[in-house]
Order: structure tokens, then C-alpha cells, then sequence
């Protein structure tokens, strides 16, 4: 194909940002470091290899997921516990935030509410950056493994992506069917998984993820939370995911309740405030 004369000067155009996001009501990180110092562990869930395990966080909490045994991803769902219709909304987060999201960053939820679910108070893989292949740690660009791509790339039934297993441990927590249970399943955060777009054809990729056991994630609830990890069947998705293959590991979530003096002048998150009339 021919390009236009002009195609070097159309090129050369500088981008803009989409969301400037300065605008944004910022987190009050030193609340929040301020509350870590005083957390108390709660409850515990270990989210075994090749499957999901859900787990409750009251607001005004903390959770944390760190790699036990192995180099390991994890794909995490949120929902707010009071209505599961609320669920986390990986591609505003990723308009809002970038690609991958850290510290500081939050997990926002769905419409009409738009809210944080979540604010990420603690990632002890923040001195990754952005690597020379434009590879980078903890991505809403992924969507989540799952069966029916993989029956449409490779053919066979494979019943422990991600996607299955958020989905039976849902089933299992809400004690409906699968079939029931799978619709609320939702685009995830990839805890841990490094991941990129190539630059020559622009497609998605996965490295092997930089997590050693002892790295942890954190973050603090900023609305009464019901979440949803599980351990990729990917492993540390150096080589493959959708299969047996990968060398697996558990991934440890644990939930801590800080001194509620801690949290003064804090609030839950309030649903967005757009009247909804649409115009009409
Ligand atoms: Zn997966």
C-alpha cells in the first residue's frame, strides 16, 4: 500500500493522555501507611495451585497476596460484597492508571458506581518499572486465561484456567451452580504477572514474572470487599499457561484489621456522583 506524502508528518504527531489523571481525588497514602503500622491479621485463605480460593475484607481493611513455595501469577476478581452487580473494571482502571498498576494506584469498579474498590497500599515488585522489552508487573490488560479461548487455539477442554477457577470457587462461596456463578466472573488484575504489547505487531505478551516467595501485593478496602484469587495454571507464565504443563504454586492471601483510631477522618467510598439521566 502507498502512504500518503504527509505520512512522516501524521506520524510524528505527539501523543496525548487520554485520562489526565491529576485531577483525580488522590489517596491519602499517609493515612494509610499510618494504619499499616498498627494492622492485626484477621483471616487467612492459601489459594492452592491450578485453583481459586474467595476470601472477605470488610472496608476499611487490608489485604495482602504474597508468593509462598514458587514464582507465581495470580488473577484476582473484587466485587463489592453488598452487590456482586459492582465488580472491579479493569479497562477504566487501565484508562485511568496505565497499564499495569501499583502502589498509590486504584482498583476501580464498574458503572453506574465508579468507585475505588481498592487502593494498593504496599508492592514489593515497584522497583521492576518498565523493562527494555516494555514488559512491566501487575497488568489490567489481560483479561484472565480461560476455556474457551483455549478450545478455540488448541482444541481440547482444559477445566483450570483462571477463568474456571474463579468461576467454581464462586459457585462453591455463593453455594449456587457454575452456570450461575460464571457471569459474575470479571476481567482481573494479574497480580504478579509481567506482561507487555509487543512494539512491532502490537500483541499481548507474557515474561517470566519477576515474584520470588516473600513478594506481596497490598491494599486497602475502600468499600466492604468479596474477592476471588487464583493461582494460573501459567505459573510464573514464562512458557506456557491453559494446560498441566507449568511448574504451579500456592499463592497466600491474608486479610488484617488496622486500629480503628488509625483510620480517622477516613470514609467507604461513595458510588460516583453522575445523575444518570443520559440526557434524556
Ligand atoms: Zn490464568
Amino acid at each position: 500500500m502507498t502512504e500518503p506524502t504527509d505520512a512522516a508528518a501524521r506520524r510524528a504527531v505527539t501523543p496525548v493522555i487520554c485520562y489526565p489523571n491529576d485531577s483525580l481525588p488522590a489517596p491519602d497514602m499517609a493515612l494509610y501507611d499510618a494504619a499499616r503500622a498498627t494492622l492485626t491479621k484477621v483471616d487467612e485463605v492459601v489459594v492452592a495451585p491450578r485453583d481459586a480460593g474467595v476470601f472477605s475484607v470488610p472496608e476499611g481493611h487490608f489485604f495482602r497476596i504474597t508468593s509462598v513455595e514458587g514464582s507465581q501469577v495470580g488473577d484476582l476478581n473484587l466485587w463489592h460484597a453488598d452487590d456482586l452487580n459492582e465488580r472491579f473494571y479493569s479497562g477504566k482502571t487501565r484508562a485511568l492508571h496505565g497499564t499495569h498498576i501499583t502502589r498509590g494506584d486504584r482498583m476501580w469498579s464498574s458503572f453506574p458506581h465508579l468507585r475505588p474498590l481498592a487502593t494498593i497500599t504496599h508492592d514489593s515488585l515497584a522497583w521492576y518499572g518498565i523493562d527494555a522489552f516494555g514488559g512491566a508487573v501487575h497488568d489490567v490488560i489481560g483479561t484472565r486465561c480461560d476455556p474457551y479461548t483455549h478450545r478455540l487455539l488448541a482444541g481440547d477442554m482444559y477445566h483450570h484456567c483462571c477463568h474456571s477457577n474463579l468461576t467454581r470457587a464462586l459457585a462453591e462461596h455463593l453455594n449456587v451452580s457454575t452456570d450461575e456463578a460464571e457471569p459474575f466472573v470479571h476481567d482481573v488484575l494479574n497480580v504478579f504477572m509481567c506482561t507487555g504489547f509487543t512494539r512491532d505487531t502490537g500483541q499481548y505478551f507474557m515474561k517470566a514474572s519477576p515474584v520470588r516467595p516473600g513478594d506481596y501485593i497490598e491494599f486497602f478496602a475502600e468499600t466492604n470487599l468479596l474477592g476471588a484469587l487464583s493461582a494460573c495454571p501459567g505459573g510464573d507464565c514464562s512458557t506456557v499457561h491453559s494446560s498441566d504443563k507449568a511448574a504451579c504454586h500456592p499463592l497466600l492471601v491474608e486479610v488484617f484489621a488496622p486500629k480503628a483510631a488509625a483510620l480517622e477522618g477516613w470514609s467507604p467510598s461513595k458510588r460516583n456522583s453522575y445523575d444518570r439521566s443520559h440526557g434524556a
